[in-house]
């Protein structure tokens, strides 16, 4: 719960919806405060039974003849101020104060808060590091803990890298991150794409990666969804393109992969590719 106490003090009790000034610090099961239903906290409105049990108002319509879900009494539920005043006045910090983060938000509000939270932490890909901060700190410590270097890219501009073992730091500018990984392994050069964020969610970067070579004659192209990761299992487990080793000229020290990543939100969309059907009795 919030911490210090204010220096103004207001004159009277405070009336329904209003938040006192008085502040102390508590500690309480925070279990008390979500819904026994769908265990999420409660939020207004909120309801309760004629003993006084709680539920949410995503819940209540679905309980079955208004039946109260705890004692089974039928009954008539109706709002609960009182509990919805304490809702609005218990605040939590960010989870992720110690990185960096000072919000302070009511407890119903926090998931949702930490859900976007800009100071929500990504983990260094080393495995013997243990740094994990915002993107932007993990960008510096890359930088200046590891030397990786970091190149700022456009979305479906072709960019064109060395294949050497290693990794290697994409951003598109003021926004997402990508991290490259070519790895040299008995086979041949292993390579993986992952799009940095605190929060995994589906992807909508989709990436195209191609080899060639004239003095091997040949030539591969890898066209893929980008996984979105924390790093926090560390690099990421499968690859997106193998190049075989007997495949790669002059042991990759000069053979160039051309990359890019499509625009998630294409100015100008893309057309569907007409289908021609088959004209029957020609
Ligand atoms: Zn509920
Ligand atoms: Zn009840
Ligand atoms: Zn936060
Ligand atoms: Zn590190």
């Amino acid at each position: 719960m919030d911490g210090g106490t204010s220096s103004k003090r207001r004159v009277g009790a405070p009336g329904e919806g209003q938040s006192s000034c008085k502040r102390q610090n508590a500690t309480m099961g925070m279990d008390t405060l979500d819904c026994p239903v769908c265990f999420h906290p409660l939020r207004p409105p909120i309801y309760q039974c004629s003993v006084g049990h709680f539920v949410c108002s995503s819940c209540r319509p679905k309980l079955v003849r208004n039946k109260c879900h705890l004692c089974s009494a039928e009954t008539t539920f109706k709002r609960c101020l009182g509990m919805e005043r304490l809702m609005e006045s218990v605040t939590v910090a960010c989870s992720n104060a110690n990185y960096g983060c000072a919000q302070k938000l009511t407890y119903y509000q926090r998931e949702e808060h930490e859900d976007a939270c800009p100071s929500a932490p990504c983990f260094c890909p080393a495995s013997s590091c243990s740094f994990a901060g915002p993107i932007d700190a993990l960008l510096e410590h890359s930088a200046s803990q590891h030397k990786w270097p970091c190149t700022t890219i456009k979305y479906s501009e072709d960019v064109k890298f060395c294949l050497e073992p290693g990794l290697h730091f994409l951003r598109i500018k003021d926004r997402e991150i990508f991290l490259l990984n070519v790895a040299l392994e008995p086979f041949g050069h292993a390579i993986s794409v992952v799009c940095i964020q605190p929060k995994a969610t589906n992807s909508k970067f989709k990436c195209r990666m191609s080899y060639g070579s004239f003095l091997t004659d040949y030539y591969q192209i890898s066209v893929y969804k980008i996984r979105s990761s924390s790093l926090s299992d560390g690099l990421p487990k499968g690859y997106n393109l193998i190049l075989p080793k007997d495949e790669i000229a002059n042991n990759g020290k000069v053979t160039l992969l051309t990359f890019s990543i499509d625009d998630p939100n294409p100015k100008v969309k893309v057309r569907e590719p007409i289908c021609l059907k088959p004209v029957r009795g020609v």
